[in-house]
């Protein structure tokens, strides 16, 4: 069996990925095709915990800058992200992976709440963590969330999944001598501004020096080759 390089990892899936190429809503056939990674992933001993996005259902920034209050908007936002960990879940346990959405909202009917602790006993008992609600606070996103919970559950990297090979100097979809980075800091990554996480999750990682690895999560065996330190995407350390 291939050996792990890292143990625990959170993993940042965002709302727009489950989407697909609908654009919008939870597209049952790319829920599978994650999990399916994820289960190869935890079937190898890795302990997984997964940060949902939300912004395929709701943006907060968005619904406000069309005159919405930001903390009511942002509060729809997190309740999006709940959607979707439960349907996350239900693809999980389909493939007969053990799941716990944890929520930073509390919402006991539905799910639990976010509890540290429960969360690394969750994780150390092989289960799939997934972290709901981002970090129940308006004016923060997921990215956040996921440098905060990647932190607090002592994983040691954050693994960020996009539709491209990892992060490049400019959009590689609209420019086609986009050059493809191996490895950055975070301050290059601040200074150029670069797509990785928002400039908040990048301070927090960069204070904790946390690794994060930018991949594309459309290629079937990515995940298992970032879990196994070979060679995909972009490290920023
Ligand atoms: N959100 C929030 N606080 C958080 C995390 C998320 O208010 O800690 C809200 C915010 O409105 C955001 C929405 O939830 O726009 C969906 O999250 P995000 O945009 O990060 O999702 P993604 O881009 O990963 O799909």
């Amino acid at each position: 069996m291939d050996k792990l390089r890292f143990k625990r990892v959170l993993f940042k899936l965002s709302g727009e990925a489950l989407a697909g190429d609908k654009g919008f809503g939870i597209d049952p056939a790319t829920v599978t095709t994650f999990c399916s990674e994820i289960a190869e992933a935890a079937a190898m001993g890795a302990e997984v915990a997964l940060v949902i996005g939300g912004g395929n259902i709701f943006r907060g920034m968005s619904a406000s800058a069309s005159g919405m209050d930001r903390a009511s908007a942002d509060y729809m936002g997190m309740l999006a992200t709940v959607m979707n960990a439960v349907a996350v879940q239900d693809a999980l346990e389909k493939l007969g992976l053990s799941t716990r959405v944890l929520s930073a909202i509390t919402m006991q009917e539905v799910c639990e709440s976010y509890i540290r602790r429960r969360a690394i006993r969750h994780l150390e008992k092989g289960r799939v963590v997934i972290c709901a609600a981002g970090t129940g606070n308006p004016y923060f996103t997921t990215d956040t969330a996921a440098a905060l919970r990647a932190m607090e559950l002592k994983c040691e990297v954050i693994i960020k999944g996009t539709k491209v090979n990892g992060v490049y100097d400019k959009d590689p979809k609209k420019f086609d001598d986009a050059v493809l980075f191996d490895r950055l800091t975070y301050m290059d990554v601040l200074e150029r501004q670069l797509a990785v996480m928002d400039s908040t999750a990048i301070s927090l990682a960069m204070d904790n020096r946390m690794p994060i690895v930018v991949f594309n999560m459309f290629e079937p065996g990515n995940l298992k080759r970032v879990i196994t330190g070979q060679k995909a995407g972009t490290i920023v350390e």
